[in-house]
């Protein structure tokens, strides 16, 4: 059975991805960093309906975390097919009023996380000339959020590393692909108000905020032989908010 290693797959998008991907026949590492409760619920669901998900804890901005969890996925399940580098963290606020740690942090999460955690499932994709990355951006890495500025730049960078990386690894096989959602009813926007929501909602041609499952199941496209000609794209998935 093929691995998918989807991260921050405890909740929201990781969520519902790791949930469409078992749908294709992958056997899930559900990555978390604190809320096990949340990562073996969706492995439990993952079960009941005949699938396999492990879940496993990890800092991805933590090297040492990563090299253990590599590690214990390589053990528990094989070696992994796939990628989703969705784990991410948000801030809003002045990029004046941060703080040094916090804008480490958000780069450390949501830009450099990616990079470590990819680098380290490369190698066995490149030897058996055969694997899928696909990495989670943002509508603002494309076009840029006020009092979102790093969370902005790191998705741009995100944006970036994916068409670099196509090229890098196209010729070994590996495809590598962005998803760059719009508005998505997750946890991260928990803190909207009601009216903000429908402002958000008439703002969009679709009149409708995303699912985490509209996410889903494209990052399932994307891994899925369908998709198999189809690399160094940014696929937004936003209802046509921008
Ligand atoms: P979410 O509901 O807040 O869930 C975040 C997930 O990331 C959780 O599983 C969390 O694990 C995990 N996580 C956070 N920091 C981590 C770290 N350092 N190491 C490992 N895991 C970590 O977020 P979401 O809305 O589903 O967002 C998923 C991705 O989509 C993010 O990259 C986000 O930037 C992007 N995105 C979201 C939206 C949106 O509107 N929601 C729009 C555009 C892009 P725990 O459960 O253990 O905390």
């Amino acid at each position: 059975m093929k691995v998918a290693l989807v991260t921050g797959g405890s909740r929201g998008i990781g969520a519902a991805a790791a949930v469409e991907l078992a749908k294709l026949g992958y056997a899930v590492a559900v990555n978390y960093k604190s809320n096990i409760e949340a990562a073996k619920s969706v492995c439990r669901e993952i079960s009941e309906s005949g699938g396999i998900a492990e879940a496993f804890q990890a800092d991805i901005s933590d090297s040492d975390a990563l090299d253990r969890m590599f590690s214990d996925i390589h053990s528990s399940l094989g070696e992994i097919s796939v990628l989703v580098n969705n784990a991410g963290v948000a801030y809003i606020g002045l990029l004046q009023d941060m703080n040094d740690e916090e804008i480490k942090n958000l780069s450390d999460v949501n830009l450099m996380g990616a990079m470590l955690t990819t680098k380290r499932a490369v190698p066995d994709m490149i030897k058996r000339h055969d694997g899928v990355v696909i990495n989670i951006a943002s509508m603002w890495g494309e076009v840029g959020a006020s009092c979102e500025v790093v969370y902005s730049a790191c998705k741009a960078g995100i944006i970036g590393f994916t068409k670099a990386l196509s090229k890098e690894l196209g010729p070994s096989g590996i495809r590598v692909n962005c998803v760059s959602p719009g508005v998505i009813d997750t946890d991260m926007n928990s803190e909207l108000t009601d009216e903000t929501i429908s402002e958000l909602c008439e703002e969009t041609p679709l009149l409708r905020i995303g699912t985490p499952t509209d996410v889903g199941k494209t990052i399932a496209f994307l891994a899925s032989d369908e998709a198999s000609f189809i690399t160094g794209q940014v696929i937004s998935v936003n209802g046509g908010i921008i």
